[in-house]
């Protein structure tokens, strides 16, 4: 019987993904993975799926129809450069090869321009959702060509999570667009943990609640404008108790965070870009931090305030967080998606921003509410140069900021880490700032390195001579 999809490496993501697959109306998925027990033991867990077992690349070529479809799930980098060059020997110009895998865009569009020659489609495809989103319904930023998506956009259609009866999918750009904008996704999601983790530690150390009470508090604003997905789990970890000791779970976990790589991608990228991704860069940063218990444990005894902290009036404290916690969030997602209008600008890629929001409403990490407010201001503003300026975020700051500034003093004054909630501030303040004193970095970079300037008053670009009678000459732009 020949499969109209077929997916290579089944592993967590892969297996899932291929069952979301067969589960819809009319498709028959071919399987192959390396290890070939893997797929045997996939099909035989899954008799309902109805999958076509392969064990060799040449078997999965053969099953799948013309033009063949298949979607690969395996380890990025080499691996899915093992997996794509085996692929092209055994499919034929007009098929197309899709690596789901979390890519770096930049192998992305080498591999779509490297592909392309053969004159098989290659698509590069961000899925987000973890497992769960696989077999339920993820959301899919899919890249590639106009022609690709042609086929595999009813596909991924049929497969992705539903977010207010729009499936959770559309084609985000040219070759590497879709990988691109899944690594600030993740860059995102790391600024929105470190965010809520920020919160959270703030509240237990000034309120002296207990995991459980928080886990409440957090709960409570699940309901309101902070709904989303990160919230929801996050009340879900406090509340949950640890079997062996009978103390929270989170106060038996080691307090070192882990990483991936995406959220250092999506720095990385940005700062080829010049695109001030301060809060995602400092999560990233507070993870790494997390990880060196050699440098935390020297510095444990560096002096530090010497008062402890209680807030006086508990509940006025946690509305502050609250807010403090929302207002940052906007940041992180407004830096975000000035990423991708950077990237978008760099690499020719026509992204629609607000539709990116929209397909992150369901199935993703970041999923949240709020994601309806960035699409409107978008539909608004198609080129809207700074996200957080809509007037919806702008109602949310005139009514937060007071709260935010409270917050992030609270923190230095008593020495509780909040280096998102500090620098998202700080960036918002520097975006409002009527003059920087970047003209101060401007006259040094001149002194040292005839770096040259311009000036407020008049066109040109002008030098001054620092070490002779300290004159200004008209110069040639070397900025
Ligand atoms: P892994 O990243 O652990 O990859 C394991 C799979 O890669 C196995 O099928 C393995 O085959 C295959 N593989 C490894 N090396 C090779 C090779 N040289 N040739 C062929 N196949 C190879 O699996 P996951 O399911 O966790 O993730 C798959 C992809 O999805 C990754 O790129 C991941 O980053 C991405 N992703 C993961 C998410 C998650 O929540 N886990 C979320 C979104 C994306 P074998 O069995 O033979 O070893």
């Amino acid at each position: 019987q020949a499969a109209n999809i077929g997916v290579v490496g089944l592993a967590v993501m892969g297996s899932n993904l291929a069952r979301n697959l067969a589960s819809r109306e009319g498709n028959t998925v071919a399987v192959f993975n390396r290890t070939h027990a893997k797929t045997e033991e996939l099909v035989a867990e899954h008799p309902e799926a109805g999958f076509v077992s392969t064990a060799s690349y040449e078997e999965f070529a053969a099953a799948l129809q013309k033009p063949r479809t298949a979607i690969i799930m395996v380890k990025a980098g080499g691996p899915t450069d093992a997996v794509i060059d085996a692929l092209v020997e055994v499919f034929e110009p007009g098929d197309i090869i899709v690596d789901g895998g979390n890519s770096l865009f930049t192998d992305t569009i080498r591999r779509e321009k490297a592909v392309r020659e053969t004159g098989i489609n290659y698509v590069g495809m961000g899925v987000s959702g973890g497992e769960e989103g696989a077999l339920l319904g993820p959301s899919l930023m899919p890249g590639g060509s106009d022609e690709s998506w042609i086929t595999l956009g009813p596909i991924l259609r049929s497969i992705a999570a539903i977010a207010e009866g729009e499936p959770c999918v559309t084609h985000v750009g040219h070759d590497g667009a879709g990988h691109f904008v899944k690594m600030v996704h993740n860059g995102i999601e790391y600024a929105d943990m470190q965010l809520i983790a920020e919160a959270y530690d703030l509240i237990r150390r000034g309120t002296g609640k207990s995991p459980a009470e928080i886990a409440e508090v957090f709960a409570e604003w699940n309901k309101g404008e902070l709904e989303s997905y990160l919230i929801e789990i996050t009340a879900e970890v406090l509340r949950q108790v640890d079997a062996a000791t009978g103390q929270p779970l989170v106060d038996v976990i080691l307090d070192q965070a882990g990483a991936k790589g995406t959220g250092a991608w999506t720095v990385q990228t940005a700062l080829s870009l010049g695109t001030p991704v301060s809060g995602i860069a400092e999560a990233t940063f507070a993870r790494s931090l997390s990880s060196h218990p050699e440098q935390r444990e020297i510095s444990r005894d560096l002096p530090g305030p010497t008062e402890g902290f209680t807030a006086q009036d508990p509940d006025a404290f946690i509305e502050q967080v609250r807010l403090a916690l929302y207002a940052s969030k906007i940041v992180a997602y407004s830096q975000g998606f000035d990423e991708i209008r950077a990237g978008a600008a760099e690499y020719d890629w026509n992204i629609d921003l607000g539709k990116i929001a929209a397909i992150w409403r369901g199935g993703c990490i970041i999923r949240a509410r709020f994601l309806n407010r960035i699409t409107d201001a978008y539909s608004e503003t198609p080129d809207l140069p700074v996200l957080l300026t809509a007037p919806f975020f702008v109602d949310v700051f005139t009514r937060a900021q007071d709260a935010w500034r409270e917050i992030v003093a609270t923190s230095a004054k008593v020495g509780i880490p909040a280096p998102a909630f500090s620098s998202s501030l700080a960036y918002y303040d520097g975006l409002r700032a009527e003059r920087l004193p970047a003209a101060l970095i401007q006259g040094q970079r001149d002194f040292f390195g005839a770096h040259t300037y311009k000036r407020i008053d008049k066109p040109g670009t002008f030098h001054t001579l620092w070490s002779g009678d300290r004159t200004e000459i008209e110069a040639e732009d070397t900025h």
